[in-house]
């Protein structure tokens, strides 16, 4: 059984008043409290030992502890300068702990990681979840696993199908770099202070390739940009916002199998591929 002994309400409250810190909300800042969801993002990450994760926000060390008790080596990156001296403290004696101050969107990943693949393990800032995510996935960093907190509404758009209310740019985006599934209900009460939303664990497994092949696969974003930028358009108006020709559009629908009056949030990734394709040739 992995140690976690900073996830309790009555450490971390500890800690914070011994250090003087305050949650911060500009920071996104809700520090876990609850042992059991330390464990099952640890056991969901399915770290062993010598492990390489780079955790984002390690806060005051919580899920860092968990992490290390599994036996991982782990580059955290904190924005809050504050932090690293009481990390320092709370992670004394964790000789593969390696925290750098900065910010996750700004720093240069590759360079702090150094050459070969890792884990991202994180609880995550809500305020930029979606940016962060987005980030470590566009760069092709060679992450195998991703392993994140993130509001439970966030993580029901990564997963959606397609038709549905929640799916939509994200879901397509992350879908087409990953196989995210949620695995973990996180009620507010696991963290101090509570958020104001229910959360949730989710995990992403990276794919070597992407989930459909595209020629273009800057135009495949524009065209699902544009299939959700109006979603009560038909996919045959959608198509029209980018300055396409009506018989352009005809052609292009044609050659991939495509009924124009279908609103563009229905189409799976393989069929604004087959979109893509068509538009490019
Ligand atoms: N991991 C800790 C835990 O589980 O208790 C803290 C999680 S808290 C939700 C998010 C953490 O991310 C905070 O420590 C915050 O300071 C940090 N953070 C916010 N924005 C960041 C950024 N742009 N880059 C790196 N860390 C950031």
């Amino acid at each position: 059984m992995i140690q976690s002994v900073i996830a309790s309400k009555e450490v971390t409250r500890h800690i914070l008043k011994a250090f003087g810190l305050h949650a911060s909300k500009r920071l996104g800042q809700n520090f876990l409290i609850d042992a059991d969801i330390v464990h099952g993002i640890v056991d969901a990450a399915d770290i062993c030992p010598g492990d390489r994760v780079l955790e984002i926000g390690p806060g005051i060390g919580t899920l860092t502890q968990g992490l290390a008790e599994a036996g991982a080596e782990v580059t955290a990156v904190e924005l809050d300068k504050k932090l690293p001296a009481v990390l320092a403290k709370t992670l004394e004696g964790y000789d593969k702990v390696r925290v750098v101050q900065g910010d996750i969107l700004k720093i240069d990943i590759q360079t702090v990681m150094g050459p070969g693949s890792f884990k991202v393990v994180a609880n995550l800032p809500y305020y930029i979840t979606t940016p962060i995510l987005m980030s470590l996935l566009e760069q092709r960093l060679p992450i195998t696993r991703l392993v994140t907190m993130v509001q439970k509404e966030v993580a029901e758009r990564m997963t959606a199908v397609p038709g549905t209310k929640a799916y939509g740019a994200l879901s397509v985006a992350v879908q087409y770099y990953a196989a995210p599934r949620i695995v973990l209900d996180v009620p507010p009460q696991s963290f101090i202070p509570a958020p104001e939303v229910d959360s949730v664990v989710i995990v992403c497994d990276v794919r070597e390739k992407p989930a459909v092949e595209v020629k273009d696969g800057q135009l495949f974003f524009r065209i699902v940009r544009a299939a959700f930028g109006q979603r009560r358009k038909t996919f045959n108006n959608a198509l029209k916002t980018m300055g396409l020709e009506k018989e352009t559009i005809g052609h292009i629908l044609l050659k991939a199998g495509i009924d124009g009056q279908r609103r563009g949030e229905t189409l799976s990734l393989a069929e604004f591929a087959a979109v893509a394709d068509a538009v490019g040739q």
